[in-house]
């Protein structure tokens, strides 16, 4: 509010308020700054602030040493970007994190110092492709400049790929922006655009990690229960919802450890992200789980939860020894290759919307009394 106080007030000249416009993407670098500051997201702060110093670079009047700066950007940004999205978030303001930064920020300008030193010095001694990238794309085959493009676009792919994180995903989109930045005409409002999209990119990357913080349970992938109300909420007149409950898991925790307890966890779970029927599954705390079945009613959603209930059954979970031996073929319900094989089962209780029970809250409260049902009944069973 101070900048834009200040930006109102200072500037005199109103043509110096239309020229606002050029500062947009700095207004977005700073709120994603800002906002990855919030979320002690170290790599992020410091490639919005990479990105602004693109912007700035590229910026720079047309000259000799804009050219410079263009091109010492164009051999160092895009694989800073790519450098850093392989290393983890520190604190902002900690040791680390002002080292990302300063590794981020500082090599581009001093390249662009020495470069203008050493071509005031001689210009024959940089090679003429690392001063005249517009010469340079005209040479064609082994450019410098698409070497680094490709080598950092792929880096930052594969961490993605091998991270599946909403920020490194946004990584690779900034160091894409960055890359189409540089190759832009220089001077043009094109560059600005793909900077500033990169810049989105990465602050929506940060709202996104949060939102999943907040919605997704971390163990099992599943939307968690604060997802749940949202969810609830949607369901009109005809649905189903389903308590599913892990039998005696604290028995099975005791004995194999919490460790092994949340692999079964991730095991159930998956099984449930795959419900047939429509279904949506929620992790609804511990060893507990939701069930949605929009538009089915409680016979209708049955044969899908027995479905479920065998297959649970069916997969089995195989401990694995300390020493992780290797798994081998064969093998019944004994050790097969240093695995114990045990079978995990499930307790579901469920109920439908009906004229007794009007709301969700009621549905689901019918569904855990089924559930209960189901447990005095012997376990691994579903009740209505
Ligand atoms: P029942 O068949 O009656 O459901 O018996 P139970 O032992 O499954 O039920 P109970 O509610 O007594 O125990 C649930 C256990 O689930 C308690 C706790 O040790 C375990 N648990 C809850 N959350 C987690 C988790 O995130 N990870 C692991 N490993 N265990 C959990
Ligand atoms: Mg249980
Ligand atoms: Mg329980």
């Amino acid at each position: 509010m101070l900048a834009a106080v200040a930006w109102v007030h200072l500037s005199r000249d109103p043509e110096s308020l239309a020229n606002l416009a050029r500062g947009y993407p700095y207004a977005i670098f700073g709120a994603g700054a800002l906002l990855a500051w919030r979320f002690h997201r170290s790599r992020v702060v410091a490639a919005v602030l990479a990105l602004a110093l693109a912007e700035a670079l590229l910026r720079l009047d047309a000259g000799g040493p804009a050219q410079i700066a263009r091109t010492a950007a164009t051999f160092l940004l895009p694989a800073v970007l790519a450098a850093l999205a392989l290393t983890r978030d520190r604190g902002v303001l900690t040791a680390r994190g002002l080292t990302q930064l300063a590794v981020v920020l500082l090599p581009t300008p001093a390249l662009a110092m020495l470069l203008r030193y050493q071509e005031a010095q001689a210009t024959q001694a940089v090679p003429t492709a690392l001063i005249e990238p517009a010469v340079a794309v005209k040479a064609s085959i082994p450019q410098p400049e698409l070497l680094v493009f490709a080598v950092s676009i792929t880096v930052a792919a594969s961490v993605a790929v091998r991270r599946r994180k909403a920020v490194e995903i946004g990584f690779l989109w900034a160091v894409v922006a960055t890359c189409l930045a540089l190759s832009a005409s220089p001077g043009g409002a094109v560059s600005t655009v793909y900077l500033m999209a990169g810049g989105l990119v990465l602050g929506l990357s940060v709202v996104e990690t949060g939102y999943s913080m907040a919605y997704r349970d971390e163990l099992t992938g599943l939307p968690s229960r604060r997802a749940l109300p949202a969810a609830l909420a949607e369901l009109r007149n005809r649905y189903s919802i389903a308590m599913v409950d892990i039998d005696h898991f604290k028995r099975f925790n005791d004995k194999h450890g919490h460790d092994v307890g949340d692999q079964v966890l991730r095991m159930v779970a998956a099984k449930l992200a795959r419900v047939s029927g429509g279904g949506r599954a929620f992790r609804y705390g511990g060893e507990e789980f939701a069930v949605t079945f929009p538009g089915k009613t409680r016979d209708e959603a049955l044969p899908h939860l027995e479905d479920l209930r065998t297959e649970i059954e069916e997969a089995g979970f195989t401990v694995r020894g300390r020493r992780r031996l290797r798994k081998k073929t064969g093998g019944g319900n004994r050790r097969s290759g240093g695995g114990k094989r045990l079978t995990i089962t499930v307790s579901i209780g469920v109920a439908e919307r009906n004229g007794r029970n009007t709301t969700a809250e009621r549905v689901l409260t019918a569904a855990d009394k089924a559930l209960y049902r189901a447990k005095g009944a012997g376990r691994n069973r579903v009740s209505s």
